[in-house]
């Protein structure tokens, strides 16, 4: 720690920064300025949240994907920004992605939403940063070829999604797991649906989505939680990061959100690890690792806890979930396929053009009708997965327009919507 104290701060370049994500790992930061300075700061284009952190913060670069929007911002800070630092304010695509292998960040956080974070995690992993990995996204999409990539770098992957956050806490350090764990158990809170009844699943509107019981999160992955396909890409992430295979990673539910996942050993053992339902814990953990740092978060209250309960998924109100199984089977470009049918119904459902059930409709349809042609090879670059997804996205939309007569939502911007 003491070491730490005396060390420059570390740069780092937050991707995602106006997201939930995003402000919980400033809000962690805020409360260590000699440990970490913001190098970056990357957006779409929501500048009011962005705006005062610019202020807070002063990084040096500001990435904003949205071209208008940065054009917006360069005049606001011409116009406003007070003393010297102003930021250089970057809109092209490849500039925004190279700033994860910028020399002065050392730490890249990955929370864009969707695969739009895939080319800055990829930047990332291929400069051998410490990436918190919370876009799982990238990963279901590209996960075989990022962890050659991360082995070949050096770059240190680590979790900040709470299940694999938590199963990287019990796991032994530096002992690979495969052979002593039994089990990967990865919890899920079981969503805002866990006990609607099933007759009325038909009438889900985007704000009964959206509210997540335990959860505060952005829109996509909200959605994502309620038909658990969120839990469905959680288990191929574990897959990846962990080597383990399918068959040994099995979801429990588990409402209070309290254990964050757990692993089962050879012995019988079973390590959890648990806390509040706050992504700080997870984003202080990565941060800080293997030290411990602040998060802001209060402590667990163990005898304010009402009680623990488990139950296992039901396959009838969560097919995404088994979808996601049928995926890493499949392997190949499944996993990708489904996570590209995914966003192309989550955007739709959000701009209610698709029923809430029509999600798992088009995710099966999609990843039916790609598997019955044979474009889709594994990917064996990152330039053939971005390709293979926009084309997944297009039979996706294809598929939605046939089965639903849904129009595909004119931008994948998820706060747009609703
Ligand atoms: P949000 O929707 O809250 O935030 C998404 C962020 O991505 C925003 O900053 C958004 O910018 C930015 N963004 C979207 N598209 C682009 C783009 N093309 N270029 C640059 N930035 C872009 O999402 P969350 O924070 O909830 O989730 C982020 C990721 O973390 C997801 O992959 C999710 O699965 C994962 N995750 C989230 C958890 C949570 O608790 N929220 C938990 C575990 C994992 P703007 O605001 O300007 O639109
Ligand atoms: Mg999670």
């Amino acid at each position: 720690m003491d070491a730490f104290l005396n060390a420059a701060p570390q740069g780092v370049a937050i991707f995602g920064a106006t997201g939930s994500i995003g402000q919980s790992t400033l809000a962690v930061l805020r409360l260590h300025p000699a440990r970490y300075r913001v190098h970056a700061l990357i957006a779409h284009r929501r500048l009011e949240v962005l705006w005062p952190d610019l202020l807070a913060f002063r990084p040096a670069v500001v990435g904003v994907a949205c071209p208008q929007a940065a054009a917006a911002l360069r005049i606001r800070l011409q116009q406003e920004w007070v003393g010297s630092g102003c930021p250089q304010v970057l809109d092209q695509p490849d500039e925004i992605a190279a700033l994860a292998a910028d020399p002065a960040v050392s730490i890249v956080v990955a929370a864009i939403v969707g695969t739009a974070g895939l080319a800055s995690t990829w930047a990332a992993v291929c400069a051998g940063k410490r990436v918190l990995l919370a876009n799982k996204e990238s990963l279901v999409a590209a996960g075989a070829l990022m962890m050659q990539a991360a082995q070949a770098s050096g770059a240190v992957l680590l979790p900040v999604d709470s299940e694999h956050n938590a199963i990287f806490q019990c796991l032994p350090v530096g002992v690979p797991p495969v052979d002593a764990v039994e089990k990967l158990l990865l919890t899920a809170s079981g969503g805002p649906f866990r006990t609607r009844p099933l007759a009325a699943f038909a009438d889900i509107t985007v704000a009964d989505a959206c509210r997540h019981p335990n959860w505060s999160m952005g829109r996509k992955i909200s959605v994502d939680s309620a038909s658990m396909m969120n839990k469905g890409l959680e288990v191929i992430e574990a897959a990846w990061l962990f080597g383990v295979p399918p068959a040994r990673i099995e979801v429990v539910v588990h409402p209070q959100s309290i254990i964050h996942s757990m692993v089962q050993f050879a012995d019988g053992s079973v390590l959890a690890q648990m806390g509040r339902p706050d992504m700080r814990t997870p984003i202080a953990h990565a941060l800080a690792w293997p030290d411990r740092v602040a998060s802001g978060v209060a402590p667990l209250d163990l005898c304010a806890l009402t009680g623990l309960h488990f139950e296992r998924p039901d396959p009838s109100r969560f097919p995404c979930l088994q979808l996601a199984y049928d995926g890493l089977a499949l392997g190949g470009a499944a996993p990708l396929i489904i996570n590209a049918a995914n966003e192309v119904a989550v955007a739709a459902f959000l701009s209610e053009q698709l029923p809430f059930l029509g999600i798992a409709a088009v995710i099966r349809a999609t990843l039916d009708r790609a598997l019955a042609g044979t474009a889709f090879a594994a990917a064996e670059s990152i330039a053939e997965v971005l390709e293979q997804d926009q084309r997944a996205r297009a039979l996706a939309e294809a598929v939605m327009a046939q089965l639903f007569g849904a129009r595909v939502a004119s931008s994948l911007d998820y706060h747009s919507f609703g």
